[in-house]
């Protein structure tokens, strides 16, 4: 008979994980549970990080913000550190699911998920955001893009869990920009992202360029050579259909139920000339 443990804190966790090492970590549940019931995973022991406090919240380390990864989707929309200094989280998080998937749903599941749709991932590769992984044996920190390595595929080692995310506070004047595109505008999955943060100088000079596509590749896709493109010049139509040039060869998007790989490849570069109009203070 399989089991659902429900742990009150970090050092019952890590006790449950010591006994039971082929158990399941979860936390919402809105991917993990629906994969069981549906059978595309094998059912098994469960260990719930739902009710450990230690895992839940958002704190404001001067230059960083920590957002512990039980925290749910929900909550980041009312957090001031998220909703003041990262925007491009909190538009991709407002647009993910419904709000009931939000108010199960945690930031560290999106992630663990690794999902190539997963909606938050573009954000946090333009936030340069760090993972830190616990476990009974220490803490260790990585970049978000040594972390997710597949669909479906992490950095994460037997004993480990996410405990933290961590995120460099961007430019106070930053232009920060999500967009995805979905087959409708609530309950879509994404067909195609782009995550933007910008700094203009007062003349509209592009100083620096940080660009992330969701849904167009296996993990997040970020074309450094489209963002050099823009970097030293003014932010403009031409610059931008350069970039957006860039960014259509360095996709690899999968023709699926929902989208083919060519629509995917051309909106991937359309996403790009939105900046254009996004030139003065957050979008
Ligand atoms: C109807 C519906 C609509 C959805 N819409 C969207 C959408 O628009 N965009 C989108 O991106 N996603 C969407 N999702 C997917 C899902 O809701 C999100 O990915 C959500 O953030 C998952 O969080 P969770 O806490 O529920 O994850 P869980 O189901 O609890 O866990 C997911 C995976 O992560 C692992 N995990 C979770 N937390 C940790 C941790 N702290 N440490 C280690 N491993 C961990 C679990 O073992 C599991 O493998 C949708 C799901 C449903 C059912």
């Amino acid at each position: 008979m399989k089991q659902v443990l429900l742990p009150r804190s970090l050092s019952d966790l890590w006790a449950m994980m010591r006994d039971l090492p082929d158990a399941a970590v979860y936390a919402g549940g809105t991917d993990l549970l629906v994969k069981i019931r549906s059978g595309s995973i094998p059912s098994k022991d469960l260990i719930c990080l739902e009710r450990i406090q230690e895992l839940k919240g958002v704190a404001d380390n001067g230059d960083r913000i920590v957002i512990l990864a039980a925290t749910p989707l929900s909550q980041l929309l009312r957090e001031p550190e998220i909703t003041g200094h990262v925007p491009v989280l909190v538009k991709a998080v407002a647009c993910l699911g419904s709000p009931l998937i939000r108010n199960m749903g945690t930031i560290g599941g999106n992630i663990c998920t690794a999902s190539p749709a997963g909606d938050t991932l573009a954000p946090l590769y333009v936030l340069n955001a760090r993972v830190e992984l616990a476990s009974e044996a220490g803490v260790r920190s990585l970049p978000i893009s040594r972390f997710i390595l597949g669909p479906g595929q992490t950095a994460l080692e037997t004993g480990e869990i996410l405990s933290a995310i961590h995120i460099e506070k961007p430019h106070p004047q930053a232009i920060q920009h999500f967009e995805k595109i979905g087959r409708r505008n609530a309950l879509a999955c994404s067909l195609a992202s782009m995550a933007a943060v910008l700094r203009l100088s007062d003349d509209g000079i592009v100083l620096a360029a940080s660009l992330a596509w969701g849904s167009v590749g296996p993990t997040v896709i970020t074309c450094p050579e489209a963002a050099a493109g823009l970097i030293g010049r003014p932010l403009s139509l031409d610059r931008l259909t350069e970039a957006a040039a860039m960014v259509r060869k360095a996709v690899s998007p999968i023709t699926d139920i929902r989208a083919t790989a060519e629509y995917r490849r051309a909106v991937a570069g359309n996403l790009l000339l939105r900046l254009c109009d996004l030139k003065m203070g957050n979008t």
